[in-house]
């Protein structure tokens, strides 16, 4: 059995217990020691009988049983009958016998559970205006882990629907109360990561409360609060990683990004230097004494034996309320962590830069700080909206799992960024920054708005790195002439897009996400970078107009709120009737053959001798089967006798969702029978003379003359 007995106060927070084993269970265990004590017993005493020796063993064994039966008969009743022991009788005993006997722990604590999209989509239909806090108790070192008291306060409706649940993968819960009723643990469910709450416990059309103490494990895999000691000098650092279902591995919450909820922290740390962040906003957070403890949490504390072994350097920071998030955005970091502040005079909001102290020197704070402070005046104008936070702190840890992590006003970054200044070149430094700007473009697409379920992870990915290329490609490289130009920026998007959308693993923009073990695998190269060469394709086919419009609109109606696809070609097709009203686009058929389908097309073109070009559409492998409308430019390259290349662009060339378009290149007809809004017009380039610069008609003798010209198969390219 994991249960031991313990002689002495647990103290901050311990490794976790198991359940109290049933009592005959103890008196197994106590048989075991009888007669090696009587054998020490006469060792030390020689003087001292067999039968006197087991009878003073079998008194004392008898003694302890009292005690221990005493502790339990007054600890049920405590609990049954919700009533507090006095601390002086209370503290006696727990000093005496050590351990308590309500807490729940959960069988499948190790197992890997997932969360059901029905699931939480029900869920959110029963909960609004969620608010959570919490006081964390931060173990010093990795085998000490952590503790809290967590409250959550909720309206509930429909509770019928559905039976409620708090999500939790922790090593113990305790001292649940809803709605201020100490409950029966014995009748509460904590199983696969779930804390069940008793319906007769709820209260269905209010506003509930459900208040618990927990114990928790560090990770060392990123996946919850991650423990790191650094070789180097052996500071501690600690850090939260919360998606995109680890919040649940945290503390316990409703840990689905349609829950929203604010969230009131505050953090005991063991060691008075440490430093802590968080979501909260404001100047405000401030270390104060533990008195400042709110009374119940102390209580709480003190039941659980945690108060009375604070260490005299522990400290309290308090944070103010963070805006509402969803559960994967929270972020608590504390440790030993080294501070840079930015002291330009041209940033409109405080920023911070926490680092180890053993990497402090390869931060580029002054990089970092101007492009931040540039990509937030640039996402303001692009969405018409203020940053909607009061600071912006970016925290580089060990041991990160991924590149960087968006949480509200508080980003994580993978401290192997950080390398001697002497290594890094501009195509490292340019991809941090591209880091940072993506990450920063999440404060809009992601944070303030974000998707309901995991099957619109583009609609925050796609976004946040269309958003930073066109940051870095119109804004920061202006500043860094020698960073790479837009047209690598994009290309290498194309081409990283591209080999995703060809391989078997391939999958819609826009994917179906069954469970949470299904959005881990759906963060990949078509979410990012296949997303964000289609929304740049967007960019050039209803023009920037209209769809910084769509995207001011999405982030106004749904700020604080979640949405789908469907709610942002709403935003889009809004704008698009209001500022282009001519266009004739069906933006919903559009949007749903690129997002809702997988693969790219390959188009193939033929040119007759009458002038007429045809554009045969087909799929490549593993992409599904489906044509789509698109606009494109023709690039047509000929090659003469006399082995030389002429080049005509047929601009703006719409293909019909269907296997061929046949376009009518004489001069009679347009060559481009395409949308009238945003792109640029007809036109056409030449690689040699013969070609004419402008007009239709001399864009068809160019084709005509080239086509008579030429002696090899065409060369088509797009
Ligand atoms: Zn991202």
């Amino acid at each position: 059995s994991s249960w031991r007995w313990r002689w002495k106060e647990p103290g901050l927070p311990a490794v976790a217990a198991a359940p109290p084993p049933p009592l005959g269970r103890l008196s197994l265990q106590m048989s075991r020691w009888p007669k090696a004590a009587c054998g020490a017993l006469r060792g030390a005493l020689p003087s001292l009988s067999q039968s006197k020796a087991v009878l003073f063993v079998a008194g004392f064994a008898a003694s302890l049983c009292a005690l221990r039966l005493a502790s339990y008969s007054l600890e049920l009743l405590q609990w049954r009958g919700g009533w507090r022991l006095k601390e002086s009788v209370g503290g006696v005993l727990r000093r005496s016998i050590g351990e308590k006997v309500a807490c729940l722990t959960d069988a499948h604590f190790a197992d890997n559970v997932l969360s059901y999209s029905e699931e939480a989509a029900k869920r959110a239909t029963q909960l609004s205006s969620v608010r959570y806090s919490m006081l964390l108790v931060l173990g010093k070192e990795l085998e000490d882990g952590f503790c809290g008291c967590f409250r959550a306060e909720f309206f509930l409706q429909n509770a019928k629907a559905a039976p409620l649940y708090i999500d939790f993968q922790g090593r113990e819960i305790a001292q649940l109360i809803i709605n201020g009723k100490l409950c029966d643990l014995r009748a509460i469910k904590f199983d696969r990561h779930r804390i069940h709450l008793p319906p007769k416990h709820l209260q269905d059309g209010r506003l509930n409360s459900v208040c618990l103490f927990f114990r928790n494990t560090y990770v060392t895999n990123s996946a919850g609060l991650h423990y790191y000691r650094d070789p180097q000098d052996g500071r501690v650092y600690i850090f939260s990683h919360l998606e995109p279902f680890f919040c649940h591995r945290f503390f316990p919450c409703f840990d689905q990004p349609s829950i929203k909820a604010s969230l009131t922290l505050q953090v005991i740390t063991p060691v008075q230097s440490w430093k802590v962040v968080s979501n909260g906003n404001g100047q405000k957070n401030r270390r104060e004494g533990l008195h400042a403890v709110h009374p119940d949490y102390r209580r709480m504390l003190e039941r659980a034996g945690v108060w009375d072994g604070l260490p005299a350097s522990a400290a309290l920071w308090a944070f103010l309320p963070s805006p509402p998030c969803s559960s994967y955005i929270y972020a608590m970091c504390a440790g030993d962590y080294e501070v840079i502040k930015n002291q330009r005079s041209d940033a409109t909001v405080p920023m911070r830069i926490f680092v180890r102290r053993s990497k402090k020197d390869f931060v580029e704070a002054d990089l970092i700080f101007r492009c931040c402070t540039q990509a937030i005046r640039f996402y303001e104008n692009l969405f018409s909206c203020e940053y909607p936070y009061s600071k912006y702190d970016v925290i580089y840890c060990p041991e990160f799992r991924i590149g960087a992590m968006e949480n509200v006003a508080a980003t994580t970054f993978t401290d192997r960024m950080l390398r001697p200044k002497d290594e890094m070149n501009d195509v490292m430094l340019q991809r941090h920054c591209f880091v940072h700007l993506h990450e920063l473009a999440h404060t809009w697409y992601g944070n303030l708005t974000t998707m309901t379920w995991w099957n619109d992870l583009w609609l925050k990915e796609s976004f946040a790195d269309f958003c930073a290329a066109i940051c870095m490609c119109e804004c920061v490289v202006k500043e860094h002439p020698s960073f790479a130009s837009s047209q690598q920026v994009w290309l290498q998007f194309l081409d990283q897009g591209l080999s995703g959308d060809l391989q078997a693993s391939t999958h819609p923009i826009r994917v179906p996400i069954k469970h949470t073990g299904d959005a881990v695998s759906a963060f990949d190269a078509i979410s990012y970078r296949k997303g964000a060469s289609w929304i740049k394709t967007m960019d050039y086919f209803i023009g920037r107009e209209v769809l910084q419009a769509g995207l001011a609109l999405y982030v106004a109606k749904y700020r604080d709120q979640n949405a789908s696809l469907e709610d942002f070609v709403m935003c889009l097709t809004e704008a698009q009737k209001t500022l282009a009203p001519a266009m004739q686009v069906d933006l919903r058929r559009w949007t749903d053959s690129w997002l809702k389908y997988s693969g790219p097309n390959q188009v193939a073109v033929e040119i007759d001798s009458q002038g007429g070009m045809h554009l045969r559409q087909s799929f490549p492998d593993y992409a599904d089967m489906v044509y789509r409308s698109q606009t494109v430019d023709v690039l047509l390259v000929f090659q003469t006798k006399a082995d030389r290349f002429i080049s005509v662009v047929v601009p703006r060339v719409t293909l019909a969702a269907q296997e061929l378009t046949t376009v009518d290149l004489a001069p009679s007809s347009s060559a481009s029978p395409t949308t009238s809004a945003g792109g640029s017009p007809i036109r056409a380039r030449s690689g040699s003379p013969r070609a004419s610069s402008s007009p239709t008609t001399r864009l068809f003798d160019s084709v005509v003359a080239a086509t008579q010209d030429v002696t090899t198969k065409g060369l088509h390219h797009f």
